[in-house]
C-alpha cells in the first residue's frame, strides 16, 4: 500500500557523535552508497541527535565536517543524494513536537537503546536522549521517506516510527498521509561488533578505542586493533553453523565478507581449518586496502571546510523545498492557524 501512494524514498542518518568506525561504514555509509540510484536518497548528519549526550561545541562542528567528508569520501555523491545537517532544517524540529504528542510514554520506555544508553544514570541522562525516537520519526517521516537503511539496533526505532505514523494517521483521520517505512537491514555486517568483547555491538561512543575500527585509523593500528582482537583457541569452521556461540570468531568472518563483498558461507569455504594466527593478518590487509583510499580522501575534503559547508547549504535546501509543504501540510491536520503558509 505504501508503494502505490507514496513514491519510494530513501532517508537515513548517523550521529556526529565522535570518530566514525567500521560499524558505521559496514551497517550504514557502505549500504547508503549502493542504494544511490536504485531509488531518491537522503542522507543526513544528525547533529541535533549528537546532543543528546554532551558534546563540546567545536568538537561537534569538527565532527559534522568530518562525517559529511566520510559521506562523501565512500562515495556519496551531492548532485544524486541530497545530503545535509539536520539542524539546518528547521522542519525536522518542528515535526518531532508534534510527534512528541502523538508517541505514548510507554513506547518510550521499551527502547532498548535508551536503556542501554542510560543505565543506571537514568534519572541524570537529557530528556533529549528519552525523546530521540520521536525526532527519529520525524527526520524519516518529513520526508514521507519509504526505506531506511540501518544497521540492526536500529531496528526498534524505525519499528517505533510505523507506530508514531499509524497512530498519526488514525487520530487525526489521513489514512496513507504518512507511510509506512521500512526498515532495510541487510548484507553480512548489519551489526559489527566489539572486538574486545563479542556480545557488544562496537560503537563510535565506546570506551576504549581497542574496541573499534576507526575509519581514519591508519594501516598499523587497524594491523593492531585486529592482532589484539578477543577470539577463542579454535581454528576457522567449515559451516556458518559452526560459529554458534563463538560470537568473536562470527564477528571477524562477517567482517571479512562485508568488507569483500561476499558472504560468510564463502569466506569460511575459504580459510576453514585457518587458526587465528592466519586468518587476522588476511582481514587487516582487507580492511586497510578498503579503508584507506576512503581516510585519505577523508582527510583532503577536511582541508577545505568551506567547500564541506557549501555541500551542506545546498543539501540543506534540497531537503527543506521536499520538508516544507510536508511541515505544512501536516500544521494544517493538527489544526494550527498558518494563513500565510496555505
Ligand atoms: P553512538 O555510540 O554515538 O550511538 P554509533 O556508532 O552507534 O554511535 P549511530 O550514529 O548511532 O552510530 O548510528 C549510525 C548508523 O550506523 C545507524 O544506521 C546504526 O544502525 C549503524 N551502526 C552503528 N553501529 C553499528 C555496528 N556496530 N554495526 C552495524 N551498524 C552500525
Ligand atoms: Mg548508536
Amino acid at each position: 500500500m505504501t508503494d502505490a501512494v507514496h513514491t519510494p524514498r530513501v532517508f537515513s542518518g548517523i550521529k556526529p557523535s565522535g570518530g566514525l568506525t567500521l560499524g558505521n561504514y559496514l551497517g550504514a555509509i557502505k549500504r547508503f552508497v549502493d542504494m544511490q540510484g536504485e531509488m531518491e536518497t537522503i542522507y543526513c548528519v544528525v547533529d541535533m541527535h549528537a546532543i543528546t549526550v554532551w558534546q563540546d561545541p567545536a568538537d561537534l562542528k569538527h565532527a559534522t565536517r568530518e562525517l559529511a567528508a566520510a559521506y562523501l569520501a565512500a562515495g556519496i555523491d551531492p548532485t544524486r543524494s541530497t545530503l545535509f545537517n539536520q539542524s539546518q532544517v528547521a522542519a525536522h524540529a518542528e515535526l518531532g513536537w508534534i510527534f512528541n504528542c502523538v508517541a505514548r510514554v510507554g513506547w518510550m520506555n521499551r527502547m532498548t537503546q535508551f536503556k542501554d544508553k542510560a543505565g543506571k544514570n537514568r534519572e541524570k541522562v537529557s530528556l533529549g536522549l528519552y525523546a530521540y525516537p520521536s525526532l527519529m520519526a520525524a527526520d524519516i517521516l518529513i520526508y514521507h521517506a519509504t526505506h531506511v537503511p540501518v544497521g540492526e539496533d536500529q531496528k526498534q526505532h524505525v519499528e517505533l516510527t510505523r507506530d508514531i505514523a499509524a497512530k498519526f494517521n488514525t487520530d487525526y483521520g489521513v489514512p496513507d498521509f504518512f507511510p509506512q517505512p521500512e526498515p532495510i537491514i541487510e548484507g553480512p555486517a548489519t551489526r559489527v561488533m566489539n572486538l574486545r568483547d563479542g556480545t557488544k555491538k562496537m560503537s563510535k561512543s565506546g570506551e576504549s578505542d581497542m574496541e573499534r575500527i576507526n575509519m581514519t585509523d591508519d594501516a598499523d593500528t587497524i594491523a593492531k586493533k585486529i592482532r589484539k582482537a578477543r577470539t577463542d583457541p579454535d581454528p576457522l569452521p567449515d559451516t556458518v553453523k559452526g560459529l554458534d556461540d563463538r560470537p568473536e570468531a562470527r564477528n571477524l568472518v562477517e567482517i571479512y565478507a562485508a568488507l569483500s563483498d561476499s558472504t560468510p558461507d564463502a569466506v569460511l569455504g575459504e580459510f576453514a581449518g585457518a587458526q587465528f594466527g592466519q586468518f587476522k593478518p588476511k582481514l587487516a590487509d582487507l580492511a586497510v586496502a578498503k579503508l584507506e583510499p576512503i581516510s585519505t580522501r577523508m582527510a583532503d575534503l577536511m582541508q577545505d571546510p568551506a567547500e564541506i559547508d557549501r555541500i551542506l547549504t545546498m543539501g540543506a535546501d534540497k531537503a527543506r523545498a521536499i520538508a516544507d509543504p510536508i511541515l505544512d501540510r501536516t500544521y494544517d491536520i493538527v489544526g494550527f492557524v498558518r494563513p500565510r503558509q496555505i
